[in-house]
């Protein structure tokens, strides 16, 4: 009887979204707007306080994507929706942040509708993590920025089981050449293109930079980078 009622909550929580609201009713009760266009800083995402944000200029070996598109900071509503993404599998609301972020690329200028030369790359998780949360998040969120622009999605990157940002200072150190993404056959689709990586959000941007430099390794021309929120 246990197993049969289990097995019928399981039912009405995938019917139901697991309880979660329908994205759009969310949105509309949370009064969310995107952030207006370069409200942000466009090198490492945060708020602009003041006129400019104090992290550090562009060096040589600076992997980073060149700029930075989000739809907002990483707090209060905005937050637990990516939060509920990851964790509660909440594939609708992905689709719609990512439908969001995709019109944020385009009113930010970074690209054009339709354009033949972008590419669209999900920040990869290890599969078997994906598999045990039962959603792929970021390529969740990167195929809707894709169809939002129309623009072509390439899952372009695979990462290894076991590297996360959680060991990022230790491959800082003696493991720095440990890569954490690798390329898969199809990111020969970067090369010569403006590849733009989609991910939910960017912490301390070690692993955009990792991802990037893999991108650019496979060709691309140009790395930016769309998240859903930013930790400011
Ligand atoms: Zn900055």
């Amino acid at each position: 009887m246990t197993v049969l009622l289990r097995q019928l909550q399981a039912i009405a929580d995938e019917l139901l979204g697991r309880g979660l609201p329908a994205p759009a009713d969310a949105l509309r009760r949370a009064r969310f707007r995107p952030d207006p266009p370069w409200t942000w800083c466009e090198r490492c995402g945060v708020t602009m306080q003041e006129r400019a944000c104090r992290c550090p200029t562009r060096r040589a070996g600076d992997t980073a994507p060149e700029w930075i598109v989000r739809l907002g900071a990483h707090e209060g509503t905005l937050r637990s929706w990516v939060v509920d993404v990851k964790h509660a599998g909440w594939e609708s609301m992905a689709e719609t942040l990512g439908a969001a972020l995709g019109q944020q690329l385009l009113d930010c200028g970074l690209i054009s509708r339709g354009d033949r030369d972008v590419v669209i790359v999900p920040v990869p998780s290890p599969w078997l993590r994906t598999r045990a949360r039962g959603i792929d998040h970021a390529g969740a969120i990167a195929a809707a920025v894709a169809r939002a622009c129309g623009a072509r999605c390439c899952m372009a990157l695979r990462q290894r089981l076991g590297a996360t940002q959680v060991d990022a200072a230790a491959r800082a150190g003696r493991m720095a050449r440990a890569q954490r993404f690798s390329a898969r056959r199809c990111a020969r689709r970067v090369a010569g293109r403006h590849a733009v990586l989609v991910d939910d959000v960017r912490t301390t941007g070690s692993t955009l930079a990792e991802a990037a430099a893999v991108l650019r390794g496979a060709g691309a021309v140009r790395v930016s980078a769309a998240v859903v929120s930013v930790k400011d």
